[in-house]
C-alpha cells in the first residue's frame, strides 16, 4: 500500500485511525495516530488514541501523561493515570538520571538524588539553585574583573620592581616577603574590583600578578630574571598568596 498522502486532513487522518483501531487493525491505527500527534503535538485525541493502541506499557503511560501536560483537568488520562502504576514510577535524580531519588529541591522542586542535594536554612537545594543563591561577592561583572586584574599587574609591578632590592639578601627574605606582597596584593584587588572574589577574580587576578612581577623583574635584572631563583620564590609565593586570599 503506498504511503498515505500527506493531503489529508487531520480530522481525515482521525477518522481513519478510528477505523483502523475500532476493526483491530491495530499497527494500522498505531501509525495513523502517530501521524496526528506528529502534525499537531498537542492533539489530545491523538495522544488518546494512541495510548488505546501502543503495546508499550511505558510508552501507554508517557502518551496518557503527555494528555494530562496539555490539559490537565483531562478524564481518560487521569482515570488511566490513577489506576495505572504511575505511583510507583519513581522521581530520578534530574542530574543523575540513573538514581531514584525521594528528595526534592525546596526551591525549584524538581528531585535529585542525595549526592547533589545541599542542605540551606531553606532546605535541600539542587546544583543549579545553590550557584544562585551565591552571594553577590561571587558574581562580578567583566569592569570589576578588568579593575581587579588591572590593579594587581600595576601593584605586582612595583612589587616586582622593590623586590629586586631585597631578594638579594637571600632565599629567606623571599619566603617572608613572597606572602605579605601576596596579602597585600588581594586586598588592592578587593578594593578596584568591588570587592569581588571567587574563581573568575582568583584567574584574572593570577595573571595580572604574575605578568606584573615579571615585568618589574625584567626590568631590573633583564632576562636573567628567569634564572634569579629568590625572584622567582618571591613572585611565585606572591601571587599564589594572591589567589588564595580571593577564594
Ligand atoms: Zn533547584
Ligand atoms: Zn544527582
Amino acid at each position: 500500500m503506498p504511503s498515505e498522502p500527506h493531503y489529508l486532513s487531520l480530522a481525515e487522518l482521525l477518522r481513519q485511525a478510528r477505523e483502523a483501531a475500532s476493526s483491530g487493525e491495530r499497527a494500522r491505527a498505531e501509525e495513523l495516530y502517530r501521524q496526528v500527534v506528529d502534525r499537531s503535538p498537542a492533539n489530545t485525541e491523538g495522544w488518546l488514541g494512541l495510548a488505546a493502541v501502543v503495546e508499550d506499557p511505558v510508552e501507554r503511560e508517557a502518551c496518557y501523561r503527555r494528555v494530562r501536560e496539555i490539559d490537565p483537568g483531562n478524564m481518560p488520562a487521569a482515570a488511566h493515570l490513577a489506576t495505572s502504576g504511575e505511583a510507583e514510577i519513581q522521581p530520578r535524580c534530574a542530574f543523575h538520571p540513573e538514581v531514584v531519588t525521594t528528595l526534592r529541591c525546596s526551591q525549584c522542586g524538581q528531585p535529585v538524588c542525595a549526592r547533589c542535594a545541599r542542605p540551606f536554612p531553606v532546605g535541600q537545594l539542587c546544583p543549579i539553585c545553590v550557584r544562585e543563591r551565591r552571594p553577590e561577592a561571587y558574581r562580578p561583572n567583566p569592569m570589576q574583573l578588568l579593575a581587579a586584574g588591572g590593579a594587581a599587574f600595576g601593584v605586582a609591578g612595583v612589587a616586582g620592581l622593590l623586590a629586586a632590592f631585597i631578594v638579594g639578601w637571600g632565599m629567606i627574605v623571599s619566603l617572608l616577603a613572597g606572602p605579605v606582597a601576596g596579602s597585600a596584593l588581594s586586598q588592592v584587588a578587593l578594593a578596584a574590583g568591588g570587592r569581588k572574589r571567587g574563581p573568575a577574580v582568583q584567574a584574572v587576578v593570577g595573571l595580572g600578578a604574575a605578568l606584573g612581577c615579571l615585568i618589574g623583574g625584567l626590568l631590573v635584572f633583564g632576562a636573567g630574571v628567569v634564572f634569579h631563583l629568590p625572584f622567582l620564590l618571591f613572585a611565585g609565593l606572591a601571587v599564589a598568596s594572591a589567589v588564595a586570599w580571593l577564594r
